[in-house]
């Protein structure tokens, strides 16, 4: 292995060294920083529920009420009663038997696959499926093999292939993102249900950008599509719309009660602060109610503006403005950025080499003026080059 200056002067010269910025504000629509203040394009609060002043009332009244803290594991004393109530409105949402939490939707991940699936099975993922995936499936040591993104006939030939060879007891997983988190598109869930019907495999659907953007109450994508029965384990993070921290499984009561005996990073782990779950709570109650509604068309408005402005596709709040070399990516960011807007650049190996890109998140609280603003200033930046 490289010595640690030589791996720093390695990213630095493939202009793949990373730095992170310091905000001198809550992060909103609007934030400042060293670079003054910017109109953030770069958040997963899609509905703008992280800075919402009736989830900070309710945080403090939790807070007074729970303490600060856990104390410790959800096994030993760290079990309190917003956990529960909070677990039991995820699974109303969800329509599972079930729900149970996590401190974070990466930890969920690398919890929940060890848990499920071993040596002896084997995992169909995603080529685009998000690092907690694919790190999780690593720790389960199962045998995976990746089909090409969204790739119908490469996922069903995978099937075929696993039918053919499967071993008595083998168990068939097949790993994907309802809205994918660097793209924005969606996977063909109809689709992906059918086969895994066909083919005896069970289904992990990570929601992480679906929950609370997709259907009626904000459920996800696969209720939008009327699929939900048919997912056999649901993954979503309490992060990004819900605008707090944590991550959930949402499944059948036996499932949870497994990943309760043998999901690590959910055992060996303090609980998540009483009051985030209480808080949690109120943004659900939200997200399901009129203000998620009203939130939701707000962010389609303006996913409808940038598209049309954009002219591209603009199948979710995250849209992808590709570039293909990290140079171009970060010129364009910082030519951006010295217009008063943060637009990131993504890069290897957040996505795949020469796939480099500008990466537009829009939040239900950003302004039509804004919006324009930010695509005429793209849309510059790419006659130019
Ligand atoms: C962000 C993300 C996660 C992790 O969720 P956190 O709560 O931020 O840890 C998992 N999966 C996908 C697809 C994500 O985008």
């Amino acid at each position: 292995m490289p010595s640690i200056p030589e791996q720093l002067a390695e990213l630095e010269k493939l202009k793949l060294k990373r730095q992170l910025i310091e905000l001198n504000s809550p992060q909103s629509t609007t934030i400042d920083c060293a670079a003054g203040p910017l109109i953030n394009f770069a958040s997963n609060d899609y509905l703008g529920l992280s800075q919402e002043p009736e989830l900070i009332a309710a945080h403090q009244a939790a807070t007074r009420q729970w303490g600060v803290g856990s104390g410790s594991s959800r096994l030993i004393t760290g079990s309190l009663r917003p956990h529960h109530q909070l677990e039991e409105q995820l699974a109303s949402i969800k329509q599972t038997q079930a729900a149970l939490t996590f401190t974070s939707g990466f930890a969920t991940a690398i919890g929940t696959l060890p848990a499920l699936v071993g040596p002896r099975d084997l995992i169909l993922v995603d080529k685009l499926a998000h690092a907690s995936l694919i790190d999780g499936i690593k720790l389960s040591r199962a045998k995976f093999r990746s089909f090409r993104h969204n790739d119908l006939d490469h996922l069903s030939s995978l099937l075929q292939n696993a039918q053919a060879k499967r071993q008595p007891n083998q168990r068939l997983l097949i790993v994907t993102e309802s809205v994918f988190s660097m793209d924005g598109d969606h996977a063909p869930l109809r689709e992906i249900v059918a086969l895994k019907a066909a083919y005896d495999a069970w289904l992990l659907l990570d929601e992480a950008h679906g929950f609370g953007c997709f259907g009626n109450n904000g459920a996800g994508l696969a209720h939008q599509l009327g699929v939900h029965q048919q997912i056999d384990i649901h993954l979503g993070t309490l992060s990004k719309a819900v605008g707090l921290a944590g991550g959930f499984i949402a499944a059948d009561r036996q499932v949870i009660d497994l990943l309760i005996n043998r999901a690590r990073s959910f055992i060996y782990s303090t609980a998540p602060p009483p009051a985030i779950a209480h808080t949690a709570q109120r943004a659900l109650d939200l997200i399901t109610g009129p203000l998620g509604t009203k939130r939701r068309h707000q962010l389609d408005q303006l996913r409808q503006l940038a598209a049309q402005l954009l002219n591209c596709p603009a199948a979710s709040a995250i849209i992808p403005i590709l570039l293909g070399s990290s140079e171009t990516a970060i010129a364009a960011s910082q030519s951006l950025r010295n217009q008063g807007l943060l637009i990131p650049a993504i890069r290897y190996p957040t996505v795949p080499q020469n796939s480099a890109r500008l990466r537009l998140t829009l939040n239900a609280n950003h302004t039509l003026p804004q919006v324009k603003n930010a695509a005429q200033a793209i849309n510059q930046f790419l006659s130019t080059t």
